[in-house]
């Protein structure tokens, strides 16, 4: 299933539902008819738990057999959100968990023996298309991480290697925009500010639930910059899984469904660069993740 948020063009009302054949299906419209009740977002139907994600087939038999009555949309009605628009906490976040990304970072062979947590803003989440605007006031050093995301559905501590995956709602796209400037900056490193400038965690373009991504670990994983390639890898390359970054993290704090965690960038970040590269005003970001999508993000000047 591929899970949206969007909101209508014409009034934008919030609402979300998933991608379907070419159309979108806003499922608490589409459930009325058919005696199926949704609630008004999508992080509330992820709570309801594993039991009640299943009344979506009824509503793709209807679809599938021409007897839905509400809620069948033309993708053009609707502008997307991230899938999650604000998530209840900050997302979890992992660094330097891919092995040539932690090279470029100076860590040469060093790998990280852990994984390296921190987290960004809830309210830097992002939609796809969302500007970012680029205050040079702000930092004028922005750089961009594409990332699976990763969605709990089931939460739950310690929460053992084996079984981490059944523990997943979904994967989504997300491009972990970091203000290096204030990151890595003088006189005091500002990990946390560097991560969590408004608009700058773009997620989506939509939510991809587990059926149709069995394995995390087999995906290929793209950045562009005005159409050029700028990172390419496949997340077989991170350092700590998908499954024992829940493991480790579950042993440690209370994971709930909802919770988002973004796992980490490859290599090919503008700051590694020789000269180093950052985002400006113009710049059109994609990012592209196998059997999810692609998340756009233009950087645009503060008076645009
Ligand atoms: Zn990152």
């Amino acid at each position: 299933m591929r899970y949206v948020s969007f909101e209508y063009r014409d009034d934008n009302r919030r609402a979300w539902g998933i991608s379907w054949a070419d159309k979108i299906i806003d499922l608490p419209a589409a459930g009325v008819p058919l005696d199926l009740a949704f609630p008004s977002r999508l992080i509330a139907f992820i709570r309801e738990g594993k039991d009640a994600w299943n009344r979506i087939d009824s509503v793709i038999e209807a679809a599938r057999t021409g007897r839905l009555r509400e809620g069948l949309l033309d993708p053009k009605a609707v502008r997307l959100l991230a899938p999650l628009p604000r998530s209840a906490k900050n997302v979890f976040a992992l660094g330097l968990n891919y092995r040539e990304h932690a090279a470029e970072a100076g860590r040469g062979a060093n790998l990280p023996d852990v994984p390296i947590y921190f987290s960004k803003a809830a309210t830097a989440i992002a939609a796809p298309e969302q500007p970012f605007v680029l205050d040079e006031q702000v930092t004028r050093k922005l750089d961009w991480e594409i990332e699976l995301g990763v969605v709990i559905g089931v939460g739950g501590r310690a929460i053992p290697l084996d079984q981490a995956l059944n523990h997943v709602f979904g994967y989504t796209v997300i491009n972990d925009l970091s203000a290096r400037d204030l990151q890595h900056g003088r006189p005091e490193n500002q990990w946390f500010l560097g991560k969590s400038l408004d608009g700058s965690c773009p997620m989506g373009p939509v939510l991809v639930s587990t059926d149709e991504i069995p394995d995390p670990q087999q995906l290929e994983i793209a950045l562009r910059v005005n159409g050029v390639e700028k990172q390419r890898s496949n997340t077989r390359n991170m350092i700590f899984p998908v499954a024992a970054i829940i493991a480790d993290l579950s042993h440690y704090l209370t994971l709930e469904p909802g919770d988002v965690i973004t796992t980490g960038t490859p290599n090919g970040v503008g700051g590694a660069r020789k000269p180093p590269e950052f985002l400006k005003s113009g710049d059109i970001v994609e990012a592209e993740i196998e059997a999810i999508g692609v998340l756009r993000t233009p950087i645009v000047g503060p008076s645009a």
